[in-house]
């Protein structure tokens, strides 16, 4: 691995552009799906180094055979999908005609992610809740949006910020709510191994933040979508 390989070029290439790449940045504009493959290579011959250095016998051990290749697809096309891939595309219908609607919309969307410090999932639901504006868009897409955001390293309270800034982006809308349960592999798995480490975070904008009676609606409404969906 002497000569530059593709990773390198892109950071570099990021680097010139003062492009940010933490783990819970999209960088998708830096990367064509073809050249995705060549980075899953690059990624399996460094997660071989790593099994190497835990002492790890990745050629008689059947088990262990398989397991760079597997953790470089995983990670660029699973757990941290969210970072190479573009947003998904929420084409949004104007909602401006007479019998508008004008109600708050609260969608529960099931998240899974991944801590940025630990790579340990983190596993929990996101309740997003907008006073409809100028545009609407389907209701699966606040899922899609949602879990697009999650599937990086995130911390919990950048994850909520994430959403809420995508969602405002696709459905122009300035009064909005993102409120985040999860549950967190690295409270559990190691560390205080505490099992019921529930973690909450809350954005408000405009209306949520400043009308008591709107905040009050949307919280409301998350009870009672967790009466009917428990987690
Ligand atoms: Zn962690």
């Amino acid at each position: 691995m002497s000569e530059k390989n593709l990773a390198q070029a892109i950071r570099e290439k990021m680097k010139a552009d003062n492009k940010r790449f933490w783990a819970g940045d999209n960088i998708s504009q830096y990367i064509s799906p073809e050249q995705k493959d060549k980075l899953i290579n690059e990624a399996t011959v460094a997660f071989e180094s790593v099994l190497d250095a835990l002492l790890i016998d990745r050629e008689t051990d059947p088990n262990s055979k398989g397991t760079a290749r597997r953790l470089a697809k995983m990670y660029y096309n699973e757990i941290m999908a969210g970072r190479y891939d573009p947003a998904p595309d929420a084409t949004a219908f104007p909602n401006d005609s007479q019998d508008r609607y004008e109600g708050m919309l609260v969608v529960r969307s099931e998240l899974r992610s991944m801590c940025s410090h630990h790579h340990q999932p983190v596993s929990g639901v996101a309740y997003i809740g907008i006073i409809a504006a100028e545009k609407l868009i389907g209701l699966s897409k606040y899922t899609r949006i949602a879990q697009w955001c999650a599937r990086r390293g995130t911390l919990q309270e950048e994850l909520a910020n994430d959403i809420a800034r995508e969602i405002e982006k696709a459905t122009g809308a300035k009064d909005l709510g993102v409120y985040i349960q999860a549950v967190h592999g690295c409270c559990e798995n190691r560390g205080i191994m505490a099992h019921s480490s529930l973690t909450q975070t809350t954005v408000l904008r405009g209306a949520f933040k400043d009308d008591s009676g709107t905040k009050k609606e949307f919280f409301d409404n998350i009870k009672l979508q967790q009466e009917f969906a428990p987690r």
